[in-house]
């Protein structure tokens, strides 16, 4: 499993700017990338709906999941991480972001509206925090 992610300022410029868009609700996107040992290195940003329209959940389509992977295949990449916002509390995985993580193993990084921090993390037998680099 990965035990750090790369993602740049811009990017993550692109992340929060899209979450402060979609206040109050919940943002989500999909990251796309490569994993180089146990590093996962995000090289372009897919901003997805939340389907949900909820402050507190999130779900992208099965659409944009396509979209999502017919991308990162055209361009030689992979999903690399799922990105959501949490507006109104702190970056942690929710109950519902954990059994989610289980079916989704990927990074999962999530970025507060309430401290503004990018928070990443995988799922192994307990959920990890692992750097943001
Ligand atoms: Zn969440």
């Amino acid at each position: 499993m990965q035990n750090v992610i790369a993602i740049s300022t811009s990017q993550k410029q692109i992340l929060s700017s899209h979450a402060k868009k979609q206040k109050p609700n919940e943002c989500c996107a999909i990251l796309l990338g490569h994993i180089q040992n146990n590093k996962a290195v995000v090289e372009d940003v897919l901003l997805t709906d939340n389907v949900e329209k909820s402050p507190v959940n999130f779900t992208i389509s099965p659409e944009q999941t396509l979209q999502g992977y017919m991308k990162a295949q055209k361009n030689n990449m992979e999903i690399v991480g799922i990105f959501h916002s949490h507006p109104n509390s702190e970056a942690r995985p929710s109950t519902t972001d954990q059994k989610y993580m289980e079916i989704n193993p990927y990074v999962w990084i999530i970025f507060s509206g309430l401290t503004n921090e990018f928070k990443a993390f995988v799922l192994e037998t307990k959920i990890v925090e692992i750097p943001i680099v």
